[in-house]
């Protein structure tokens, strides 16, 4: 079994890049003492992947966003090819932040899940539904993974991450909650189930799934033994050095 995957999503913060070195720098310290059975990735803002690249030597870094274009006229946009370029191994996309407050539609997260699977980039490709009305994953969850995936070749899912996120677990969310273990993998059968039909059984047991939202080192452990989660998608807890190494031991420890 490969090992767990732990990820930081910075969003917008921090606000500068001496910050951000020390950050990535304390983060690289916590791998090196407790991490060696875990994989974990940095994504910053586009200004700071530059410094955290020289703040890490065994932690992997990547991206928040990228464009489906290779190079020319698109101005503000960064391409999958110029993030392989300085190293960055990671991309997040469809983030419902990107996908509720910045426009993303499901075609543009297809159009860039594409672009980035196709110049090797290891996509995490982030789904999940703003309510949960009773206990089922509703069915949007399984509309954004299928629209996000229309066109992509078997053979490039080996890259494919895939992060199930529900909307009201994010913690920067009014009365932001975890979802529990249980439901996380209902999410996990539920997403081989959809795979399982667009590919095949063994592509389905083969792809990542990671959960997102509201981890924390005290409620890890939960989503990647009973939840089955490979991995966690951290925002909040990603800017702490001291809780983002106890998830990054929590997540060693529990493989
Ligand atoms: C996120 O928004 O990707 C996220 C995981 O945030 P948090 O951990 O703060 O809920």
């Amino acid at each position: 079994m490969s090992k767990y995957l732990i990820v930081a999503n910075w969003k917008m913060n921090p606000l500068r890049q001496s910050d951000a070195y020390v950050l990535a720098s304390r983060v690289e310290d916590g791998y090196l003492k407790f991490g060696k059975n875990v994989d974990v990735v940095i994504c910053p803002p586009f200004p700071y992947i530059a410094v955290v690249s020289t703040a890490v030597k065994k932690i992997k870094y990547g991206a928040q966003n990228t464009f489906w274009a290779e190079k020319g006229a698109y101005t503000g946009e960064v391409s999958p090819a110029q993030l392989r370029d300085i190293g960055a191994t990671h991309v997040i996309l469809g983030h419902s932040e990107r996908r509720i407050h910045l426009g993303e539609t499901d075609e543009m997260v297809n159009k860039k899940v594409r672009a980035a699977l196709d110049h090797g980039l290891s996509t995490i490709l982030c789904i999940g539904e703003s309510e949960r009305e009773d206990g089922e994953i509703p069915a949007i969850v399984g509309e954004e993974l299928v629209s996000a995936l229309a066109g992509v070749k078997k053979q490039l899912l080996k890259n494919l991450i895939v992060c199930y996120e529900p909307v009201w677990a994010i913690s920067t969310g009014k009365n932001a909650r975890p979802d529990t273990p249980d439901s996380a993998f209902r999410a996990v059968l539920f997403i081989r189930k959809i795979i399982t039909g667009l590919y095949d059984r063994k592509t389905a047991d083969l792809l990542r799934i990671i959960y997102g939202g509201s981890v924390r080192k005290d409620n890890l452990y939960g989503f990647l033994t009973e939840g089955k989660m490979q991995g966690a998608l951290v925002g909040g807890a990603g800017l702490d050095a001291d809780e983002f190494t106890g998830i990054i031991e929590i997540a060693s420890r529990a493989r």
